[in-house]
């Protein structure tokens, strides 16, 4: 894999994160496991195919939503990465842990119907009430239903 390097770290440094191509999607996602997950009023993403991502070290993954893998940092909680049964090949990483975050505005929103009601955001992405997996991914186009 050639390209530009994305780098990132969790808040205490203990975890890195290296992605080796650009990014194939950047979603805000209004959804409330993204809320709960992140501790933020609205998460956003980065959406970079999963053989260029390396986390170091890795850490143990968490299935508490069957289908959806994530990885966080084992000492200070930040969340580094996530998997989608349903879109196959991505690996999702929070805008958030990401250094180059300033140059990776969000193209859409994902979850707009569950977003908080006092949130605005002051753009012209276009927003998918749910899921929006299809304008994440074409491969998600032959994915299971959620
Ligand atoms: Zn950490
Ligand atoms: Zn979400």
């Amino acid at each position: 894999m050639t390209g530009p390097a994305f780098t990132g770290r969790c808040y205490c440094g203990d975890c890195q994160i290296t992605a080796r191509s650009e990014p194939e999607a950047v979603s805000w996602c209004h959804c409330a496991d993204c809320r709960r997950l992140t501790g933020a009023p609205a998460a956003a993403f980065a959406a970079f195919p999963e053989e260029s991502v390396t986390l170091t070290p890795t850490p143990t993954p968490l299935e508490a939503t069957p289908g959806v893998t994530r990885w966080a940092c084992p000492r200070c909680g930040s969340a580094l990465a996530a998997r989608f049964s349903y879109l196959p090949g991505q690996l999702y990483l929070p805008l958030g842990v990401l250094d180059a975050a300033d140059s990776l505005a969000p193209a859409l929103h994902s979850h707009h119907a569950s977003r908080l009601s006092w949130l605005h955001i002051a753009d012209d992405a276009p927003r998918h009430a749910g899921t929006a997996r299809d304008a994440l991914s074409d491969e998600a186009l032959s994915g299971s239903e959620e």
